[in-house]
C-alpha cells in the first residue's frame, strides 16, 4: 500500500471557515501531524487516528516525520492554521522533500488551501484589500531584520496596503513599534491601521487607528495588522465602527 500526505489549512479559527475539502482529508487520515494547538482544533475521528503533536518551532523536523509516515504507507495529514502555504507547513514540507530521501519525491503529496488570517481579518472591517496589497511576516526567526526593514520600505514606497503577520511575540515585543516608525517616514500619519485579533472566530477583536498614533502594544501573536495605502479610507457610521475599504479604482489619482 502506498501512503499519502496532505497538508491542510484549518482556516483562521472557527469550524465554519474550514473548507469541506480539508474536513474530508482530516476524516480520512490515519495520522495527524502538527503543532499541538492546531491539532486540538481537529474534531476527534470515529475511526481513531494517531496524533503526532509537536512544538511550533520544529517545522522541518515535523515535515520529515510526516514524510516518513507516508512512506511507510500511512495516510498522513499535516495541519496548519489559516492557509498551509502562508508562513506555514507546506513550505517546510517541500524543504524536507528537497533535502530528503529521493523516494519521497514519488509520494502522493497534496496541499489543501485554507482561509488565511489576512482574508478573515479584512472581512471583519470591510474591504481593505480591494487594491494592490502585499504581505510581510515581521518575525525575524527565519530572516534578518534588515530584510524586513527593506521590504517594509519598498511596500511603503509602492503604496501597497500591507498585511503584517507575526507582528509581535513575547520574544519580540518591539518590532511592530519599529515597523510603524519606519513606515511613518514614507506614509502619512493619517494612514489607517487595523488590528484584528482572533479573526474569523467568535472572539474576534478589531481596533482601528491612524499610523501617527497607532499603539503597537495592542498586537500579540494572534493579531493581524493591516496598514492602509494612501487610498484606504473609512466610512464613518453612527453607533458602529466605520467600514474600512480600499477603492479598486485609482483613476482619480494623478
Ligand atoms: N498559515 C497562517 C499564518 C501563520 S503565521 C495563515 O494562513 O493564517 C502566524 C500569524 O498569523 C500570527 O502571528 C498572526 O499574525 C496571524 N494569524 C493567524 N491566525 C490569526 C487569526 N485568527 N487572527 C488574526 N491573526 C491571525
Amino acid at each position: 500500500m502506498s501512503g499519502k500526505l496532505t497538508v491542510v489549512g484549518l482556516g483562521p479559527g472557527s469550524a465554519e471557515l474550514t473548507t469541506p475539502a480539508v474536513s474530508r482529508a482530516l476524516a480520512e487520515a490515519t495520522d495527524l501531524v502538527g503543532y499541538v494547538t492546531y491539532l486540538d482544533r481537529v474534531p476527534p475521528s470515529p475511526v481513531g487516528q494517531r496524533r503526532h503533536a509537536s512544538d511550533n518551532r520544529v517545522e522541518v523536523e515535523r515535515a520529515r516525520e510526516a514524510l516518513a509516515l507516508a512512506a511507510a504507507g500511512k495516510s498522513v495529514v499535516v495541519v496548519s492554521s489559516g492557509d498551509p502555504g502562508v508562513f506555514a507547513m507546506a513550505s517546510a514540507l517541500f524543504e524536507a522533500v528537497e533535502a530528503g530521501e529521493p523516494s519521497w519525491r514519488a509520494l502522493d503529496i497534496r496541499i489543501e488551501p485554507g482561509v488565511t488570517a489576512m482574508l478573515a481579518a479584512a472581512a471583519h472591517v470591510g474591504a481593505p484589500l480591494g487594491g494592490d496589497f502585499c504581505t510581510i511576516s515581521l518575525s525575524d526567526n527565519l530572516k534578518a531584520w534588515s530584510t524586513i526593514e527593506r521590504r517594509l520600505e519598498a511596500a511603503a514606497q509602492g503604496d501597497f496596503v500591507i498585511a503584517l503577520y507575526n507582528p509581535a511575540s513575547v520574544a519580540r515585543p518591539d518590532q511592530l513599534g519599529r515597523a510603524f516608525a519606519l513606515l511613518q517616514r514614507w506614509k502619512s500619519p493619517d494612514t489607517l491601521v487595523v488590528f484584528v485579533k482572533a479573526a474569523g472566530t467568535p472572539n474576534a477583536e478589531t481596533r482601528i487607528a491612524r499610523l501617527g498614533d497607532a499603539d503597537a502594544a495592542g498586537a500579540d501573536m494572534r493579531t493581524l495588522v493591516l496598514i492602509g495605502s494612501s487610498q484606504t479610507r473609512a466610512i464613518e457610521r453612527s453607533g458602529a465602527a466605520p467600514w474600512i475599504y480600499t477603492p479598486r479604482s485609482e483613476r482619480d489619482i494623478a
